[in-house]
């Protein structure tokens, strides 16, 4: 059977996307090391790896062992297979903490606790250190958006980035900026620009909600909470 890697690319699959290939087929192949928890969800997560015909390791997951998906694929570099796995999680569960955290750990045949420990402490301390470095590097940007009450935090991913709640949403999803260009972009309301675009599109929705809020008064002679709250904080 033919073991080489289904895709030439490297990286960390968070979304199940199945990137680097549908591996039920040929799970097989893979090797059990590790389980992690995540304790708000009282889910366990079973850790295998394999290495291909043409050297790439990759990491499988399934949770409570099922439906296993690789999430991370990396070249194997000379050095041994466990600091090889070490540097791939890293990477992996420093992705994955935007969205279920850090896991725990459980049982493994190639970890001992204790060096699983220090690998989340390890991530910790670069972000924390990658945070220190951006609020050195602080714009004119990041000063407006403290002055603005946005409340802007450094979010460790790099020196230069900073994310706050989008403004068209009321902080339930996030924006981010960079500063290296001082520069902004919402995903999910599919708008981005400098500076002076932010300042034009709050305008725009300020103009929005204004128009919303004399609507309101106009026909039923009483404003809603959520009215009332952008009402008082405007001002
Ligand atoms: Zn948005």
């Amino acid at each position: 059977m033919n073991k080489n890697a289904h895709h030439k690319k490297e990286g960390i699959d968070l979304g199940s996307n199945m990137i680097f290939g549908e591996p039920t087929d040929y799970f097989s192949e893979f090797t059990y090391f590790m389980i992690l928890e995540d304790i708000d969800w009282d889910a366990q997560f079973y850790f295998y790896y394999r290495i291909t015909d043409d050297h790439y390791i990759q990491i499988a997951y399934g949770l409570d062992d099922k439906r296993h998906s690789i999430c991370a694929q990396y070249q194997k570099t000379n050095q041994d297979l466990k600091i090889n796995l070490k540097e791939m999680l890293i990477k992996y569960m420093k992705d994955n903490r935007f969205y279920g955290g850090y896991l725990y750990f459980v049982e493994s045949n190639l970890f001992t606790e204790c060096e699983f420990t220090s690998i989340i402490e390890s991530i910790k301390n670069e972000l924390e250190a990658l945070k220190g470095q951006a609020r050195i590097l602080k714009t004119p940007f990041i000063d407006f958006l403290e002055k603005t009450n946005f409340n802007p935090k450094p979010t460790g991913n790099n020196k230069h980035s900073w994310t706050i709640g989008c403004p068209n949403a009321d902080g339930k999803h996030f924006l981010m900026i960079s500063t290296l260009n001082d520069e902004w972009g919402c995903g999910y309301c599919k708008r981005k620009g400098d500076l002076e675009d932010f300042k034009n599109w709050l305008q725009e929705l300020d103009r929005k909600k204004l128009t919303q809020f004399v609507k309101e008064i106009n026909t039923d002679n009483d404003l809603s909470d959520k009215m009332k709250k952008w009402w008082f904080n405007r001002y």
